[in-house]
């Protein structure tokens, strides 16, 4: 009786008092450690150096480097003596604290309270075996925990910045990691800045330092220098480590790396190893929270009303509230969710999408709506010029890709340039407006740069020209780089003789604006824009990419090229043809969407009708219609919201246009994923459900901005990533209805048999603790590998509102309970009536509840699809070595004598084993009836 056993009840309360404290403790401490970081990045760095006020000749005499840059043997002594550029790693918890955050958990505070009033009851045994359990339970989470965290660092990895730096005088694509003090280092609109850089050159060079000075409005940067006093803020001559350029050019010396730049020195400021969470994950923690407390409360009451009702005593109750708690509790619930969600990236890693932000795993599995751009994403971005047009001519270009070897034809015949001045011209102006170089790597031409400029490189070699002659014949004096707002780049050059020469390439309507006048045999005429625009239309409606180039001569002597200069007396050139086809996989990939009923949409900065033509041959659902930037701009926001859903071509849009696209989309309750690579695409990428960067292509701004990067620039890996985000939710879920009808059954097992009055339990805490930990080490984790299901791209996106726990869920969870209870609870009376011993009725228990979750498993692997072919029933060859393993444990769980000692268990006899796995096998078979009732009735419906 309760009353007879005082000193127990104290200890008790005074073990209930002590989990509550500690528990408390615990949370406080998270929270401080959490202000504790948040109260270190706001704090200013300590002293600053003065690079700013030296000027340029004396940074470059201080670091001991020319304007050509450092010799690689030279940047190798240095990157010895300074160590690599990178900032130090983020305070992570070493082993131990790992280790023992494991038992920061309230069902382990409840375990260890057990083990503990069982240790005082004297059940020594036992009071060994649940601290064990605890012990190594703590250690499955440890390595588990270890493994995802390696995972995600290794994919966080896959990401790492590069920089453009001179290296031996030539410019060189490096490694941040390696930039060393000296090196000279070229920044272009969308870069990260790699380290803190003393600028050389600036033009129209702005910076966002947001990540360092909170100010988010971006900074105009100067070469000149600063006094000494100048604020971090205001020391426009300085370009630092973590901060992104956001327009123009500019040239830097790299004047400190790694932990000595400004924001290394802040060291709080790196950000923190990511929490392996997503609001799945942290919507079933609640869940847990509150189900931990209310499975408690049950405890006690159960407590409570065996010992006041049905007259056990305390010791016997305690056990039995014990074996509740752990058995209901789903203690390897969310360890499991975190592998599933890790597994997930990583899969999704190997299909070349990177996933920056987790959150965006579980939000790819409900995207209803794909942007994307055209050029690198649905096509190859493999450029070949096919047709040059001059206001005269139109010539035709042979040969394939990058190799040079082809030639320009006139009617079908080899033409040769020099015959023609206009053509001669426009392959110089094409060759000299361009940042593009040509290399020969293993057998093959290689572009390094911009494709579209590389295809103009081919054309200009097929023509005869040869571009580094050229460069020096007309060195370059300045440019204004290529943006997507204006859409052209234009070059100033001189030659020996003081002359000074601009070339415009750009898209033809730009270029058309600022041309007055055009090239013909001996000399210009007035520009003909009715005949350049139907030639434009007419290569672009064959879905050809086109590019007008364009000329003028400029003041002798000019040194500065800004856009008032271009004017409007332009001389135009040529038309060019590009072609660039789409990827194959691409056009599977539209399909796949289209069957998964995921509407893709095009949105390029290209020609109308290059993007039609585009967009007819990948499969886009309506090709026909296009609206272009300058429609939208004429539209409403109601009518774009409209007109949005159904048009599924975009042509010549700007950034701001990807942003208001997606904000009318989303208005529609439509999830949205968008593509980009450009620095202005970054508030689109932020504002989609899921922004999507270019890993090849794209800025690190872009990067930035976006949840996940392509490894591979490629649309079809964006459809893989839905694939397996819809994959990796799916198996959540599967863990979830795997995990708690176990519990459940467990529960109702004991619940029963207290209710019933029985002394001796079908299932002692110590046995459901083994249950539940077996369990979850082979079968659970089994599940958090099963591959896409075989329909899983064939039904529409998931419904992002509705909750995982539906009615049809909760269903399944209680009577799987249930069945799991009978079966239990039968064998085990069946066991008793046959004059077995307890400890053979027991092992006939557990042995029950293991191999009905063995078939319940198989049944899992599909919510709803049925497992009963060859598929399902060995589709996961995990699932088949789980069971294999598992029938192992259960032998040795049986028949050793150690564990029988252990556990409280007898060998039992082959016949009872046909019995049990007869009686199991059902939970299969109604699961399996249940699904197929559930998809005859959506079928009806
Ligand atoms: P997408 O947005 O699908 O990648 P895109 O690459 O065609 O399409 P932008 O990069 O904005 O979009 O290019 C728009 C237009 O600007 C092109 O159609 C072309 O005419 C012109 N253009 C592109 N790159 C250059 C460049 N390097 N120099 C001059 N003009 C260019």
């Amino acid at each position: 009786m309760l009353a007879s056993n005082p000193t127990l009840i104290y200890w008790t309360l005074a073990i209930l008092v002590l989990v509550s404290v500690a528990f408390l403790v615990g949370w406080r401490f998270r929270r401080n450690a959490i202000n504790r970081r948040a109260v270190a990045r706001t704090q200013p760095p300590a002293e600053s150096r003065s690079w700013h006020q030296l000027d340029a000749d004396q940074t470059l005499t201080e670091l001991e480097v020319t304007e050509t840059g450092l010799e690689t043997s030279e940047a190798l002594a240095r990157l010895e003596r300074h160590g690599p550029n990178r900032l130090p790693e983020p305070e992570t918890r070493g082993p131990l604290m790992r280790f023992l955050a494991q038992f920061h958990n309230v069902l382990i505070y409840v375990l260890l309270a057990a083990g503990v009033v069982t240790g005082l009851l004297q059940h020594w045994l036992d009071a060994g075996v649940i601290l064990g359990v605890v012990l190594i339970n703590a250690a499955i989470g440890f390595v588990q925990e270890g493994k995802a965290e390696d995972a995600l660092r290794a994919i966080r990895q896959m990401l790492s910045p590069h920089a453009m730096a001179w290296r031996d005088g030539r410019l060189t694509t490096l490694d941040a990691a390696d930039l060393v003090p000296g090196d000279l280092v070229q920044l272009q609109s969308g870069d990260k800045i790699p380290a803190d850089l003393r600028l050389l050159r600036a033009k129209g060079l702005q910076i966002e330092e947001a990540a360092l000075t909170g100010e988010s409005v971006p900074v105009d940067k100067v070469v000149g220098a600063l006094p000494l006093e100048t604020p971090l803020a205001d020391r426009r001559c300085m370009a630092y480590s973590g901060t992104l350029v956001t327009h123009g050019q500019g040239t830097g010396i790299v004047v400190e790396t790694g932990a000595e730049t400004e924001i290394g020195r802040i060291s709080a400021l790196v950000s923190g190893v990511e929490q392996l969470t997503t609001p799945l994950l942290r919507q079933m923690a609640q869940f847990g929270r509150w189900l931990t407390a209310a499975i408690l409360a049950l405890a006690t009451l159960t407590f409570c009303f065996g010992v006041l009702v049905r007259d056990y005593t305390a010791a016997e109750m305690f056990l039995a509230a014990v074996g509740l708690a752990v058995a209901a509790i789903p203690e390897g619930l969310p360890a499991i969710m975190t592998i599933t969600l890790a597994i997930g990236v990583r899969r999704m890693a190997g299909r070349n999408a990177i996933i920056r932000r987790l959150p965006a795993v579980e939000t790819l599995g409900t995207v209803g709506v794909i942007c994307s751009d055209k050029t690198g994403t649905l096509t190859r971005n493999e450029m070949t010029v096919s047709r040059l047009l001059t206001a005269e001519r139109a010539f035709t270009l042979s040969g394939t890709g990058y190799d040079p070897h082809g030639a320009i034809l006139l009617d079908g015949e080899s033409y040769a340039t020099q015959q023609d001045p206009v053509l001669t011209e426009a392959l110089r102006a094409a060759l000299l407006c361009n940042d593009a170089a040509l290399t020969p790597a293993e057998g093959e031409w290689r572009v390094e740069g911009d494709p579209m400029e590389g295809a103009l490189l081919v054309a200009g070699i097929k023509g005869g020209l040869d571009p580094e002659m050229l460069a020096s014949e007309l060195p370059r004096t300045d440019l204004i780089p290529f943006e997507s707002e204006h859409k052209f780049m234009a070059t100033l050059h001189h030659d020996h003789v003081g002359e000074s020469f601009i070339f415009v390439k750009g898209a033809p309507e730009a270029l058309l604006e600022m041309c007055s006048r055009q090239r013909v045999a001996g000399g210009t005429a007035d520009i003909d824009r009715a005949f350049w625009l139907e030639r434009m239309e007419g290569l672009a409606a064959q879905g050809q990419r086109v590019l007008a180039i364009a000329a003028r001569p400029a003041e002798r002597h000019a040194t500065d090229l800004v856009f008032d200069d271009l004017g409007r007396d332009l001389v135009m050139l040529a038309l060019v043809g590009l072609m660039d086809p789409p990827r194959e996989e691409a056009i599977a990939a539209v399909e796949v969407c289209a069957r998964a009923g995921i509407r893709v949409k095009m949105i390029t900065g290209d020609h109308a009708s290059t993007a039609m033509a585009i967009a007819g041959q990948v499969g886009l659902a309506n090709s026909n219609v296009v609206l272009t930037g300058r429609d939208l701009d004429a539209m409403d926001e109601d009518t774009l919201r409209r007109r949005a859903e159904e048009v599924d071509v975009y042509a010549r849009v700007t950034p701001e246009h990807k942003l208001r696209l997606v904000q009318r989309l989303q208005e529609s309750d439509r999830i949205v994923a968008m593509t980009g690579d450009g620095v202005n695409d970054a508030p689109a990428l932020k504002r989609a459900d899921v922004g999507v960067a270019m890993g090849i292509n794209g800025t690190e701004a872009a990067k930035e901005a976006a949840e996940m990067v392509l490894a591979d620039d490629n649309f079809a890996s964006i459809a893989s990533a839905v694939e397996e985000g819809r994959t990796v939710y799916d198996n959540l879920k599967k863990a979830i209805l795997f995990i708690l009808p176990t519990n459940g059954g467990e529960a109702l097992v004991v619940l029963g048999a207290i209710l019933f009055g029985f002394h001796q339990f079908p299932l002692t805490p110590v046995q459901i603790l083994w249950v539940n930990m077996i369990t979850a080490v082979t079968l659970a984790l089994a599940l958090a590998f099963e591959p896409p299901e075989p329909g899983v791209m064939g039904r529409p996106p998931r419904n992002a509102r509705e909750p995982v726990l539906t009615p049809a869920f909760l269903w399944r969870i209680g009577y799987v309970s249930v069945i799991l209870m009978i079966g239990t609870f039968g064998l085990f009376l069946w066991e008793l009536e046959r004059d077995a011993s307890i400890e053979q009725a027991r092992a006939v228990a557990v042995n029950t509840l293991v191999f009905f979750e063995i078939f319940y498993l198989l049944n899992s692997r599909y919510i709803n699809a049925p497992v009963l072919n060859r598929a399902g029933l060995t589709g996961n060859p995990y699932v088949l070595l789980a069971i294999g393993l598992l029938v192992l444990f259960q032998l040795a769980f049986t028949y050793l004598e150690p564990m029988q000692a252990l556990f409280g268990v007898a060998a039992i006899d082959w016949t009872v084993w046909v019995r049990i796995v007869l009686v199991t096998s059902s939970v299969l078979f109604i699961v399996e009836l249940e699904k197929w009732l559930t998809r005859r009735r959506r079928l009806a419906d």
